[in-house]
């Protein structure tokens, strides 16, 4: 089923209810609970990814694994990965790959990772991953507040691209943590970690680590380069150093120098999305980047078909307040099985908040201009649409 409510407000419902559980607990809870909703542990099956797949394999081993094999991994990795999938019982394990004609055309001798690891990540670990992610609604990760940058404030949740939701249950979890799981369980360690490896990516990009030196000294060593950039931050793939904390702009900001304003159940805010859209005939011919579409309240469906699981956005136009055929369209879409974030745009006035809510959006684009024409606690006053949700069945 998919989950109900925006994903902030669901995002903030769940910090609430697990805030005291333990890592094991949050995850076990994960899989199940009905606001997280499909859900996958993504995986490099290296030095200390073992733990996870060890809480899923307890969790549900028939959980989504998605294991990414960038072609350019250590051959342990790969062995590792097949005897640790079959000593924990893991029952679906998904190898994601980049795709063979991308890496023919910009990676034809596998040395793109000497002159541009950006490329070279984006292309075997990002885009894979994020065709990979579609059709999930939230992700399992590995992160912890002790490895600093921004994670240092990580919740056990937090929203991504307003898309899917991110989860973290090691986030309280301190250095010892990990080794002490392992050795009260009995899990197998990665043969390249007595060797000096403490840190495990792609063998082109990892070295060994001298004693004293960070954990992750090895990983580019000599660049500047320190995450791969399967993490987002804003709206943005995270590559190289994550940046400090952006502020959140106050209310009065975003009436003030925003053009549009999004609305949600939990009121005004600014635009988030920072891909661009497309339109049915301009649709790239393959997946790969973060994808939106417009569409006019009188679109033929039919052109999308085949493509609405590549699809993390579609923006439906309300040219006029009288014109109903976006919400129609939006249920449309939900029956056909659009599980993307779904927005309706332009003439949309707060009376219609309700009814857009029901038909399927997830929120509404509006001109700051029509924003200020009523409070945002008016808006908030009609998000009770729950309370009479009886097309709930269409988003199922
Ligand atoms: S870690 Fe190195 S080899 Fe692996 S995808 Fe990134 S740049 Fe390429």
């Amino acid at each position: 089923m998919r989950p109900d409510g925006t994903l902030p407000s669901r995002v903030i419902d769940l910090n609430r209810c697990y805030a005291h559980h333990s890592a094991a607990d949050v995850l076990k809870h994960a899989l199940t609970d009905p606001q997280v909703g499909r859900t996958a542990l993504v995986s490099s099956f290296g030095a200390e990814s073992v733990v996870l797949l060890h809480m899923v394999a307890v969790a549900n081993p028939a959980t989504p694994i998605l294991f990414l094999d960038t072609e350019m991994l250590f051959p342990e990795t790969l062995d590792y990965q097949q005897s640790v999938a079959e000593r924990l019982g893991l029952t679906d394990v998904r190898i994601i790959r980049p795709d063979p004609e991308e890496a023919a055309v910009r990676d034809p001798q596998g040395l793109l990772h000497r002159t541009d690891t950006d490329a070279c990540c984006a292309l075997r670990k990002t885009a894979p991953l994020h065709e990979a992610l579609k059709g999930f609604d939230a992700w399992i990760t590995g992160r912890k507040r002790y490895q600093g940058g921004r994670r240092t404030d990580l919740e056990f949740f937090e929203a991504e691209l307003r898309v899917r939701i991110k989860i973290n249950p090691l986030t309280h979890w301190a250095p010892g943590d990990v080794q002490e799981y392992m050795l009260n369980n009995r899990l197998p360690r990665h043969p390249l970690v007595a060797q000096g490896y403490p840190s495990i990516g792609c063998a082109p990009c990892t070295s060994k680590v001298a004693k004293g030196e960070d954990p992750r000294a090895g990983r580019w060593r000599g660049s500047e380069k320190e995450e791969c950039g399967i993490h987002f931050v804003n709206g943005k793939v995270v590559r190289g150093p994550l940046p400090a904390p952006v502020e959140e702009p106050q209310k009065e900001d975003i009436m003030a120098t925003e053009d549009t304003v999004i609305v949600t159940d939990t009121g005004f805010g600014p635009e988030d999305w920072a891909h661009g859209f497309a339109t049915p005939n301009t649709l790239p011919a393959t997946a790969g980047a973060a994808l939106a579409v417009d569409l006019s309240p009188d679109a033929d469906l039919s052109v999308l078909d085949g493509r609405l699981e590549s699809i993390d956005m579609i923006r439906i136009d309300f040219p006029s307040f009288s014109d109903g055929r976006g919400f129609t369209l939006a249920r449309r879409l939900r029956l056909k099985g659009f599980h993307g974030r779904l927005r309706a745009k332009g003439h949309v006035i707060a009376d219609q908040y309700a009814m857009a809510r029901r038909s399927g959006f997830d929120e509404v684009e509006i001109a700051a201009e029509l924003a200020r024409r009523q409070t945002e606690d008016q808006w908030l006053a009609r998000a009770n649409w729950k309370a009479h949700d009886y097309q709930a069945r269409l988003r199922a």
